[in-house]
């Protein structure tokens, strides 16, 4: 997301919540903890009207790790159309910039009908990223048997540093072909909500409805001054989509304990992705799918594989692999902070963002440049801790006890 998002999501307001309401929705904390460096007090608990959130311990040296991977993204869109090949068929599902998760299952259900187009039964999956695990577990429910081929499989996946957040149209399109893809984006965004929704209230919490709240220190509809960004003006459909997630509240003060005078609470799904992926790449394996590890320098070494169809979902990796130019690599860089089961909320603001997933709190720098055409994925750390500490200055000041 980046800052531009940050305001068109916050400034969505389309509910004002009553307080009964806003205690009606609050979680429940766990018991806080009070070891040394935790940088955020408790909200007073039992303040009437208050929401109660867990602290967030935001220290650098919680950090568990830097995770740097280039989002691939094409002006018009992502590729999903057949080419013939030799004697082959190859549907092609890649470019899917920054909603690759949040997309896959719609696209990959598009690809799979243009592969069940040519009749075949058993399917060639190039890539195990979150499109060539959806287009293979896909294909395996329609009855074909299917092989993955990839270089890589998870956690060694560009997949596996996403964000993990329900973000059908980041960086997906640029504006100006936007017309032409918002009815394609609609059912791919439908297809993939309605599928996830389906894969709630599983063991390990694959995917989680979650409310974050918005940070700012002045009112969410007050005009910005123009953003400084080296990226295009990107093609923005969630609108469409609107009836799909729930509003965003505008939080009165003294019903959140945060010190910033304006804050908005949204509700959001979430992808913890590490449980996710395992659990594609196990129901995979389980319902008699077959991974074969191997690199394709070159399309022709496609034409020995035994599937006459194959569904080539390379991600970035098929600029290389099919010549294909036109997807740029969009940098982007996450740290995550040692989890904290208690913290169940995610933070955002108009320069960072905190996901609070499974196997760590995300924490994400917007409004940095030098990232669009950028494939350096070089982990830059000083980043990401300056990140943490705007995160710990964001809570520092929230109600203590
Ligand atoms: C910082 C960041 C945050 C993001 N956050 C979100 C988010 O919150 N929500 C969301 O929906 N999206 C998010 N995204 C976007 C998302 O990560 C991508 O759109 C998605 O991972 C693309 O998946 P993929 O399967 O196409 O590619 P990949 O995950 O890159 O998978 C490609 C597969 O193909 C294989 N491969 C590549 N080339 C070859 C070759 N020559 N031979 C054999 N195998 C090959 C690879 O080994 C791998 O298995 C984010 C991206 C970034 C950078």
């Amino acid at each position: 997301m980046q800052r531009r998002q940050f305001l068109r999501n916050a400034g969505a307001t389309l509910a004002v919540a009553s307080t009964a309401g806003l205690v009606a929705c609050a979680r429940q904390p766990l018991a806080p903890t009070s070891k040394a460096g935790t940088l955020v007090s408790p909200p007073i608990a039992g303040t009437p009207g208050m929401v109660e959130l867990a602290p967030i311990r935001a220290q650098t040296d919680r950090i568990t790790g830097v995770y740097v991977c280039t989002r691939p993204f094409r002006a018009a869109g992502p590729r999903i159309e057949t080419q013939r090949l030799g004697e082959k068929t190859i549907v092609h599902n890649y470019g899917h910039g920054g909603s690759g998760w949040s997309l896959s299952w719609g696209s990959s259900m598009l690809a799979l009908r243009m592969a069940q187009d040519t009749g075949v039964h058993k399917l060639g999956v190039i890539g195990c990223g979150a499109l060539g695990l959806t287009s293979a577990l896909l294909a395996q429910r329609a009855g074909m048997s299917v092989c993955i081929y990839a270089k890589a499989l998870p956690p060694d996946v560009y997949s596996m540093r996403a964000s993990g957040l329900w973000t059908p149209d980041s960086r997906i399109c640029d504006a100006q072909h936007a017309p032409d893809f918002g009815a394609r984006w609609e059912t791919m965004a439908r297809t993939s909500y309605g599928m996830y929704q389906t894969l709630l209230g599983l063991p390990g919490r694959p995917i989680e409805w979650i409310d974050g709240y918005s940070l700012s220190d002045t009112p969410f509809n007050q005009p910005q001054p123009p953003e400084v960004s080296d990226e295009p003006d990107y093609g923005e459909f969630r609108d469409r989509v609107r009836d799909l997630t729930p509003r965003t509240i505008d939080m009165p003060a003294g019903s959140h304990p945060f010190h910033q005078p304006y804050v908005h609470r949204y509700t959001t799904m979430m992808f913890n992705i590490s449980t996710y992926a395992r659990m594609l790449m196990t129901d995979f394996l389980t319902a008699g799918g077959k991974i074969e590890v191997r690199e394709f320098d070159h399309p022709h070494e496609l034409l020995k594989l035994p599937e006459r169809t194959l569904i080539n979902a390379t991600g970035y990796g098929a600029r290389a692999l099919f010549n294909d130019n036109s997807i740029i690599p969009v940098r982007g860089q996450t740290a995550r902070l040692i989890p904290q089961p208690e913290v169940t909320y995610g933070i955002s603001s108009e320069h960072i963002s905190m996901v609070p997933r499974s196997d760590g709190l995300l924490v994400q720098a917007f409004g940095d440049t030098g990232n669009f055409n950028n494939s350096d994925v070089t982990p830059n750390r000083a980043v990401s801790e300056a990140a943490v500490l705007q995160l710990a200055s964001l809570v520092s000041r929230t109600r203590k006890s």
